[in-house]
């Protein structure tokens, strides 16, 4: 998400989860020092012992390392240690995982790169003041009225309803789950102080929502990690927080511990579902100094049905692999919107065709278009996407009845 990368403030999470951390580690390592460890790193799988210093003599600290070094190094490798009430799948295992190298994560294509500062700033800048201009008008999108006790008592129905931007309540064999959550009237730093306004309401009230069991968030941009819903959320009904390495520190910071984050392959089963970590091609950050420290994805959910949620994503293979390894899907999540000016967006946000050929390439039977109407933070006029993909699904013939943009607060079965 373009607009809101340049307005960030500098977060304080990871840091203090390395140092609650180190602060662990030093404890379980008894009266040996441990000094700047990072033992869980804002990538933690990727964990470096290095720069440890040692207090203690020779023979007895290498009996004790020996003796604990691996079963931490254990305890560290794995994204579910500490919890023994859920256990890791396979499906994901032929994905690749996240590249990692000079301290930040990396897209799967060695080509990719970004425009430059100075273009995104320039650009940021325009877009400002095109979209607070008087011509780049936001009329709020018709809503549906959701029908919250349809939903309470649905206990086997598939159903999807879009709230709004990237949230959507998804119901799978009993289980509730939510993307991308966010709730707040602005979204920013400082809980929202400065930020893009919401310019359409949440199509379901936050107190309307059935309970959630599941929330899945795809990366750390302010308009998908919404710190004040995500705390909501935690207060109401303390669902699991599936989500992408780095930002399980992130939510522990705040006090959010029923956490689970993964690298891309990586998979959990929960309830019945098996959930997977699966690649995007877009970034992170939510300051000026932490760009690409957290990890971005998508995430594939596969119970009775195969349900794909792609978070934000520019157009490129990873799509077709997820379609091969995962698919085929009865129902594909694609972002729609925010995909100008295409020199600084085109790599990392799609048009609209793109969204539908990416529905292809994951052999989706059924597509849904999200990220746009919602959030005034899109170049585009805000209802340019729906009228793309109707012109897009005329010229290839599509199925209509097969993609899907629903008013927000509308519930679809799938
Ligand atoms: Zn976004
Ligand atoms: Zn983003």
């Amino acid at each position: 998400m373009i607009l809101t990368e340049a307005m960030d403030v500098p977060s304080s999470g990871a840091g203090g989860a390395s140092r609650e951390a180190d602060h662990h580690a030093a404890a379980r390592l008894d009266r040996v020092v441990v000094t700047s460890c990072e033992l869980f790193s804002r990538a933690s799988p990727r964990v470096s012992l290095l720069q440890c210093q040692w207090g203690m003599k020779g023979s007895r600290l290498v009996r004790l390392g020996l003796l604990t070094l691996p079963m931490l190094l254990l305890a560290v490798a794995s994204p579910l240690a500490g919890r023994p009430d859920i256990e890791a799948g396979r499906l994901g295992a032929k994905l690749p995982r996240a590249p990692w190298r000079d301290g930040a994560f990396h897209n799967l294509d060695p080509a990719f790169h970004r425009a430059s500062n100075w273009t995104r700033l320039r650009f940021y800048l325009l877009g400002l003041t095109t979209i607070a201009s008087s011509t780049h008008k936001f009329v709020p999108l018709p809503t549906a009225v959701p029908d919250v006790e349809a939903l309470r008592k649905n206990h086997h129905a598939p159903t999807v309803t879009w709230v709004g931007h990237s949230t959507l309540l998804v119901q799978l064999d009993g289980v509730n789950l939510l993307t991308d959550p966010a709730w707040s009237e602005r979204l920013g730093p400082l809980s929202g102080t400065v930020g893009v306004h919401r310019f359409t309401p949440p199509g379901i009230a936050f107190e309307d929502l059935p309970p959630i069991d599941v929330v899945l968030i795809s990366h750390d941009h302010y308009d998908h990690l919404d710190e004040p819903t995500v705390r909501r959320l935690a207060g109401t009904f303390n669902p699991l927080f599936l989500v992408p390495l780095g930002i399980k520190a992130w939510l522990e910071a705040r006090g959010i511990s029923n956490v689970v984050e993964l690298d891309w392959s990586d998979s959990v089963k929960v309830r019945g579902l098996e959930i997977v970590c699966a690649p995007a091609q877009h970034g992170s950050g939510r300051s000026l100094t932490d760009g690409g420290r957290r990890l971005w994805a998508s995430w594939a959910v596969i119970g009775s049905k195969r349900f794909y949620f792609a978070g934000d994503t520019g157009y490129a293979s990873h799509f077709e692999m997820i379609g091969h390894v995962l698919g085929p899907f009865d129902l594909a999540a694609l972002p729609i919107g925010s995909y100008t000016p295409r020199i600084i967006a085109r790599p990392v946000h799609m048009s609209p065709e793109e969204a539908l050929q990416a529905s292809r390439d994951l052999r989706a039977s059924a597509f849904i278009g999200i990220h746009w109407g919602t959030f005034k933070l899109a170049r585009e006029p805000y209802d340019e996407p729906p009228r793309r993909i109707a012109a897009e699904v005329e010229r290839l013939q599509l199925d209509p009845r097969s993609v899907w943009l629903p008013k927000p607060g509308e519930t679809l079965d799938w």
